[in-house]
């Protein structure tokens, strides 16, 4: 069975149908930076920080590869002016919410991004959205999830079901592209272990 020929930075691979630009890319030893990427997850396309072009028939787009499937004769561009632009403005809007974040850091260095361009509201939480899925998907737990809405979103444990799962696991911790987490579930934590004492003692 013959794959789906396409070209990623001037080389040519073989793809198999549904697979998406960004693991063709991977295959190619191509690296395409990701914040909310998770190979064991759907992909979920949140941070837009994979943005690529993508040609086809001679019309360029701007895509994300984590979600954007191979098709026959395409042609990606995983790095050009205009894509280090698009990914160093992610970088200083998500360095505003999580500006101690070693991973931001890290890529602002590659791609030149001011870590003061926006004004901090440090929420700690980009969105990523990565330990929400990451219970819900691989935990079947649901003990992490989302609040509020726009700018003001943001992670929090369901402390009836966290109290019971997640001392025991803590899986998702490290997939936290800031940290933040953990300082959410301590806080969690001490919040459950005040309202113990509260209801004992009270
Ligand atoms: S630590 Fe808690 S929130 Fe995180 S994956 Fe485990 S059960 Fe879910």
């Amino acid at each position: 069975m013959s794959g789906i020929i396409l070209e990623i930075d001037g080389r040519k691979f073989e793809a198999s149908e549904g697979m998406t630009i960004l693991q063709a890319a991977q295959k190619l030893g191509i690296a395409i930076p990701t914040l909310c990427h998770h190979e064991k997850l759907e992909p979920y396309g949140a941070c837009r920080i994979c943005t690529v072009e993508a040609e086809i028939r001679g019309w360029t787009k701007l895509v994300a590869a984590c979600l954007y499937p191979v098709e026959p004769n395409l042609i990606v561009r995983t790095r050009s002016e205009k894509i280090d632009r698009i990914r160093k403005t992610i970088l200083e809007l998500l360095l505003a919410h999580a500006p101690d974040s070693t991973q931001l850091k890290e890529l602002a260095k590659e791609y030149g991004a001011d870590r003061d361009r926006f004004e901090k509201e440090a929420s700690f939480c980009i969105h990523c959205g990565l330990c929400v899925r990451y219970c819900a998907e691989i935990k079947k737990k649901n003990a992490v999830g989302f609040v509020d809405r726009g700018t003001r979103r943001e992670i929090s444990f369901i402390p009836e079901i966290a109290s019971k799962e997640c001392w025991n696991c803590k899986e998702c911790f490290p997939l936290c592209p800031t940290s933040a987490l953990q300082a959410a579930y301590v806080l969690t934590e001490a919040l459950a272990s005040s309202l113990h004492s509260f209801v004992h003692e009270g």
